[in-house]
């Protein structure tokens, strides 16, 4: 969308800078400027409006009365579908600190503008309002449907669940390595669901074994089919610590394997902790057994929550994975490329393999690449797919 459909409200408290970014808007052809001085202003210019709307907001920081800060905390409760460019001259990692504030406020955050504002980073995040908010999601905010833990067990028993699979690329060589299975639910009505819908209440009542007992049966019997057709990946799957603590489920899982006649040097159990474990002892024994027979051990989600260092410290992992929430555009900012960095360092240090999962552009992926992270999975390669996708992707594959 062109900045000539599009009305605006500039709010900054100095008046030279306001009516200059009014004026550069204008002269890029907007439809309509408003101007405030501080977020009170601001606010109740929000509040009075009446068609037309503003689209994009464009905000100071500091400013006197109500800061951007609180301003923003303002905006995310009540104009929640109005964009936002945050314009600063303060130290980037406080600006990258604000952005993320303002997303957790559910701001529809366009990006952050070092002062002095220029014309063509203007241009390029009024580009993203339609590219990152498309207009019908806007109309039309349907919540994620919900279920019932009858609904989901229901629709286990049906065999309604199914792996689908994201590709981990070799960064080096641009060759897949290998497949991680992300459970989803085929809803006969409500179509492909993911698994933020069904795993809390099954882990929250008890019975998150059953799903993952379809899913490693699944990716196992895929894993061989993968290998018939020649090609030798490896295949993960998540475990939830809280599974763990039956001591029989090494047993169990080794079966699995034996069943579908599938080398467990092979699968890689990616290993999350959600909650606090209170039966350790159990955990490591299990987790200890299937190392021992040769599987692969994954610390998922490494920085957030639970899986820390000290998880590190007790289990004898083979991968660590950087939690997606790091790289993402992690390029672009100081404080992100040095966590990234040191957990690429551990992990070799470790002399285990790193992954970096949620990798999104080219430009992350050239950045990982020169800090020398072993694999990556994430859009920028491919998002999960099915069987049949991915044997056809398979055969198709080769970034350079
Ligand atoms: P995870 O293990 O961290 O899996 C990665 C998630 O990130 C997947 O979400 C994947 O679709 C998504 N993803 C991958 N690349 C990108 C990217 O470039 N950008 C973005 N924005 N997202 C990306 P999904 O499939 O929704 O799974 C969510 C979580 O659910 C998984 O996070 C995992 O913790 C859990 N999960 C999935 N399947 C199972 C399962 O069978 N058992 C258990 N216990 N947990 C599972
Ligand atoms: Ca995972
Ligand atoms: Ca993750």
């Amino acid at each position: 969308m062109k900045p000539d459909e599009l009305h605006f409200l500039v709010v900054e408290d100095d008046d030279f800078q306001r009516e200059t970014l009014a004026d550069m808007l204008l002269s890029m052809g907007a439809k309509s400027v408003r101007q405030a001085g501080d977020g009170k202003q601001a606010l109740e210019i929000l509040q009075a409006q009446s068609a037309p709307a503003v689209d994009i907001v464009l905000s100071d920081l500091e400013m006197p009365e109500m800061d951007g800060m609180e301003y923003f905390r303002h905006m995310g409760s009540h104009y929640a579908d109005i964009s936002l460019i945050i314009m600063s001259a303060l130290d980037s990692a406080l600006i990258a600190s604000v952005e993320e504030m303002a997303r957790a406020y559910g701001i529809r955050l366009l990006g952050a503008i070092e002062k002095p504002v220029t014309r063509s980073r203007l241009q390029t995040l009024i580009a993203q309002h339609e590219a990152v908010w498309p207009k019908q999601e806007r109309v039309a905010p349907s919540g994620p449907a919900s279920f019932t833990l009858e609904d989901i067990l229901d629709g286990l028993r049906k065999n309604q669940f199914e792996p689908f699979y994201q590709p981990k690329v070799n960064i080096a060589s641009g060759q897949i390595k290998g497949v991680e299975a992300l459970a989803r639910w085929i809803h006969p009505e409500h179509g492909v669901i993911g698994p933020y819908a069904f795993i809390a209440v099954l882990e929250r009542n008890g019975k998150l074994d059953d799903l993952t007992f379809t899913i490693l049966k699944k990716a196992a019997s895929a894993c061989r089919q993968l290998h018939e057709s020649g090609h030798k990946l490896s295949m993960a799957v998540n475990i939830s610590l809280t599974s763990l603590t039956d001591t029989a489920l090494a047993n169990r899982i080794t079966q699995v394997m034996h069943e579908a006649a599938v080398d467990p040097r092979y699968f890689i159990l990616e290993v999350t902790e959600t909650a606090a474990m209170t039966d350790v002892a159990h955990a490591l024994e299990n987790l200890a057994r299937l190392r021992m027979r040769g599987f692969g051990l994954s610390i998922d989600d490494y920085g957030t929550g639970y899986s820390s260092m000290q998880q590190i410290s007790r289990i004898a992992f083979s991968e660590l994975k950087i939690d997606q929430t790091f790289v993402r555009s992690f390029s672009d900012n100081e404080s992100l490329r040095i966590i990234v960095q040191s957990s690429i360092d551990l992990a070799h240090k470790l002399r285990i393999k790193c992954t970096a999962e949620g990798v999104e552009t080219e430009r992350d992926w050239s950045a990982l690449k020169a800090m020398r992270c072993d694999l990556a999975q994430g859009y920028f390669i491919a998002k999960p797919m099915n069987l049949e996708s991915l044997l056809e992707f398979c055969g198709s594959f080769g970034i350079s």
